[in-house]
């Protein structure tokens, strides 16, 4: 697929304000993206749940021109509801493995039909031994978490949700291409160590781009992290060409330049790369270096880079160490810093900005400007990821017969 089209975000974008302000506007962003950005960036309050729910269904329902009824088909066919909603909101086992909970033939007869909301467990000790696989299948009716937190406790359905909107963020805006009936798939793990859980298998059924995506998750031996791999196998992120890219090493992108402006505010001014403390930032286009470590209680230590050549501003935010002074002029690919978790931020990470420099206010996506070359990278241990996306979609679809 091109690397320009898979971005479904107007680009660039305009923003008013600085990388980091803009409370209400921010409040409705994060919560369009499933709270997507709570994960790093800390605001200056707390938004409240409810809040931040409810002017998320207001926005997406009033998107999708949401017509029905607020209630929701819950699971209506199952016999047991209330056991797997049970099952599902427990805690981790440390013990043995719970039995597989069957799924009756009515049941995923029902199922099938309606693609109401479904829920299973699984367990197959022999090759997943001591771990919780789990598969839900859903159609989303308002939002992503409005629904997920339907059949999931809170907050492990926002958490759902954003993840989620990490993975689709590749593919559509879910803030506005999300449409009603939109058929979701997912088989998952929960961490027992971390209260976390990992999505292995995506699939998800676009009204919007008419077209059924799947995402696979998979960590090749010997490799740093894992990540999501199409079908065929191809990367399911882009990255950017290293000699271009302010970080090499980096375990996911979990935040990309948003347009949010219908309703009146707008997003994430940046790419956020989650990445360990003290990862080398480079400089990604000789420059100028205009200024060093400005409103740091929310940038943390930074870089803003002036490119003329280019006709940009470059910012690196959050850093753990700053290498170069204001003033100084740095090549392509020179060290500027190390990568860090100071200011308003949560987890280590990068964040990357591009701004126009005759515009301050225009912001870049460097997956989508002619700046940044893109790539997809294909999985290296083809017979591994294969065996282990079969295992998944058989596990998945399993669950519906
Ligand atoms: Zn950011």
């Amino acid at each position: 697929m091109d690397s320009h089209s898979v971005l479904d975000y107007q680009s660039p974008v305009s923003r008013k304000s600085s990388p980091h302000s803009g409370i209400i506007m921010t409040v409705l962003a994060a919560s369009l993206m499933g709270n997507a950005y709570f994960l790093f960036e800390r605001q200056n309050w707390i938004p409240s749940d409810k809040a931040a729910v409810a002017s998320e269904q207001q926005v997406v329902s009033a998107q999708v021109q949401e017509t029905e009824s607020k209630s929701i088909d819950l699971d209506r066919s199952s016999s047991k509801p209330s056991m797997e909603k049970k099952e599902a909101v427990a805690p981790a086992p440390a013990k043995a493995p719970k039995k597989a909970v069957s799924v009756s033939a009515s049941t995923a007869q029902k199922v099938k039909e309606d693609f109401k909301v479904q829920r299973a467990s699984f367990v197959a000790p022999e090759e997943f031994p001591g771990r919780e696989i789990q598969t839900l299948h859903f159609s989303v009716k308002k939002s992503l978490t409005h629904t997920l937190c339907r059949v999931m406790s809170d907050p492990e359905c926002k958490l759902m949700s954003a993840y989620m909107s990490r993975i689709l963020m590749w593919r559509m805006d879910v803030s506005r291409h999300l449409r009603k009936g939109d058929r979701v798939s997912l088989v998952y793990e929960r961490l027992p160590d971390e209260q976390e859980m990992r999505i292995l298998r995506l699939e998800f059924e676009s009204g919007y781009l008419k077209e059924k995506l799947v995402a696979n998750y998979y960590q090749a031996p010997g490799a740093a992290h894992g990540t999501f791999y199409d079908d065929s196998g191809k990367e399911w992120a882009l990255r950017l060409k290293e000699q271009r890219s302010p970080i090499r090493h980096y375990s996911e992108i979990t935040s990309l330049p948003g347009d949010y402006r219908e309703g009146g505010f707008s997003g994430h001014s940046g790419t956020d790369f989650k990445t360990n403390v003290g990862t080398p930032i480079h400089a990604t286009f000789e420059a100028r270096v205009s200024r060093v470590n400005w409103n740091r209680g929310n940038n943390g230590m930074c870089v803003e880079l002036t490119h003329p050549a280019q006709g940009v501003r470059t910012l690196y935010l959050h850093l753990n160490k700053v290498h170069v002074k204001a003033g100084q002029y740095v090549k392509a690919g020179d060290i500027i810093g190390e990568a860090g978790n100071t200011g308003h931020s949560f987890a280590p990470h990068l964040h990357y900005e591009m701004r126009s420099l005759k515009n301050k206010n225009k912001i870049l996506n460097p997956f989508k400007t002619r700046l940044h070359p893109t790539y997809r990278k294909t999985v290296k241990d083809k017979a591994g990821f294969k065996t282990s996306a079969r295992r998944y979609a058989s596990i998945l679809h399993n669950s519906l017969s």
